[in-house]
């Protein structure tokens, strides 16, 4: 096991109870070993969906994007987290059903179908990371509501089709419903039978899912960005309280460190000024060669879809054609490190956040002009970064406060009110950033550029 594991509370010991079931996975599945997890046992049914072309592309989209072009480590896979997040997901409900299974009612069907969840939720995913559908295709087509989400599930139904896959018709529906769960916000209660289980994999009720467990660990360790928050002591610690997900008050803090080592993964890693640089650089490259190698007519349809990955990058840098020469002259610059220059930054003041709409070029051009500057659009790229800890401007700890008076010995989301009022000076006190970071896409250098609004 590696720096960031405590050998106590590391894996297998949320299984270790579960003798005849897990001998049993054990025996009859193929495992991999993983630099996070140690050995992964594939149940059969997943496998069906592993073995595929379309669950394979996950190998070529990294899971953060071009972040390794900074970070060199950064080289891990959607594959390896979507193995992860399957791995954690049947962890989970295996330690649910040890402690309550009788009283919740968790069966061989719930659990199959919270693994499969766990498996698909990339399933959908687009090449470099977030960047395709927030970034890229927004520019390319008008009104664009995709998602990548959304797209896993239509990726989900096309692999079953596509591979005769036998499988429950019931349980894809409840996987699709699980992939979704946390951007439907959250729905009342009764709506679902056995709610709590749509918070493992993709939380929306409060944010703390095995997805996170898995992404925090893997992308820290990948960066070599310290990582002290320990997932394993939340999995020992999981309850069902009123039909949802619950963790020991005594584990405040290890729910604190989730929020905040995410927080510091955004702000170090993800949106490092260098990233976004060579973000903007490939959104740029894409949107020029969109017309030629048509790449977002592809995002409907399933069958089209999984042959975009990462890839596109080396499709367009090596193609001999006149009509991607500007796509690849970028390209060409990003390999050069002649990237677009990072010239200013500005954070948002938190009285401004809730009504601040997004920084175009055309508003940095309007700012210099009242400075005196000449500037056109093309001269600039701007590069909006909002960072927040899974909960918007609110504070994802608060819930505790107002839900779990008076309740004595497991609370929902952990905290009593004591334990708020002791580590509240140690918070701060807005939960949401947001920085604009303006680059110069020129090889020339000019003056710094300025923002007001
Ligand atoms: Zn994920």
């Amino acid at each position: 096991m590696g720096a960031f594991f405590n050998e106590e509370l590391s894996f297998p010991p949320v299984h270790a109870n579960f003798a005849s079931s897990q001998e049993q996975l054990i025996r009859f599945s193929k495992n991999v070993h993983d630099n996070v997890h140690g050995n992964i046992y594939l149940d059969p049914l997943a496998l069906k969906f592993i073995d595929t072309e379309q669950f394979q592309r996950l190998r070529d989209l990294k899971q953060l994007g071009v972040t390794h072009l900074v970070y060199p480590g950064a080289v891990h896979s959607r594959f390896e987290h979507s193995l992860g997040v399957y791995w954690l997901a049947g962890a989970a409900i295996q330690k649910l059903k040890q402690n309550q299974g009788l009283e919740l009612g968790i069966d061989n069907f719930d659990i199959q179908t919270v693994k499969l969840a766990g498996l698909l939720h990339d399933v959908g995913h687009g090449p470099f990371s977030h960047l395709f559908e927030r970034e890229f295709l927004p520019r390319v087509v008008s009104g664009c509501k995709w998602s990548h989400e959304q797209m896993s599930l239509k990726m989900v139904d096309h692999i079953v089709d596509e591979h005769h896959i036998d499988v429950d018709f019931e349980m894809i529906k409840k996987v699709k419903e699980m992939i979704v769960a946390s951007s439907e916000l959250t729905l009342p209660k009764g709506t679902r039978e056995k709610h709590f289980l749509y918070d493992i994999v993709a939380n929306g009720r409060n944010g703390i899912d095995v997805d996170k467990f898995d992404y925090i660990v893997r992308d820290s360790r990948a960066c070599g960005l310290g990582c002290n928050f320990e997932f394993q002591r939340l999995m020992e610690t999981m309850r069902v309280l009123d039909d949802e997900i619950c963790y020991r008050a005594k584990e405040y803090l290890t729910v604190h460190k989730l929020f905040y080592t995410r927080a510091d993964l955004y702000r170090t890693i993800y949106t490092h000024p260098k990233v976004k640089a060579i973000e903007l650089m490939v959104v740029d490259a894409l949107l020029k060669a969109n017309d030629f190698l048509e790449i977002s007519s592809s995002i409907e349809d399933p069958s089209d879809y999984w042959k975009l990955d990462d890839s596109i990058i080396k499709t367009i840098e090596i193609a001999p054609n006149q009509e991607l020469k500007e796509s690849r002259d970028l390209i060409l610059r990003i390999r050069r490190r002649n990237l677009y220059q990072f010239c200013n930054e500005y954070t948002v003041p938190k009285e401004n956040l809730e009504h601040f709409k997004d920084v175009t070029p055309q508003d940095i051009v309007c700012s210099q002009k009242n400075g005196g500057a000449i500037l056109k659009e093309e001269d600039v790229a701007v590069s909006n970064v909002r960072i927040d800890l899974a909960r918007g401007r609110h504070n994802p700890l608060e819930r505790y406060l107002k839900k779990n008076r008076g309740i004595s010995t497991w609370f929902k989301w952990v905290i009593s009110f004591s334990i708020y009022n002791f580590h509240f000076s140690l918070q701060p006190l807005i939960f949401c950033f947001y920085y604009l970071f303006l680059f110069f896409p020129g090889s020339c250098l000019l003056p710094a550029l300025t923002f007001s609004r």
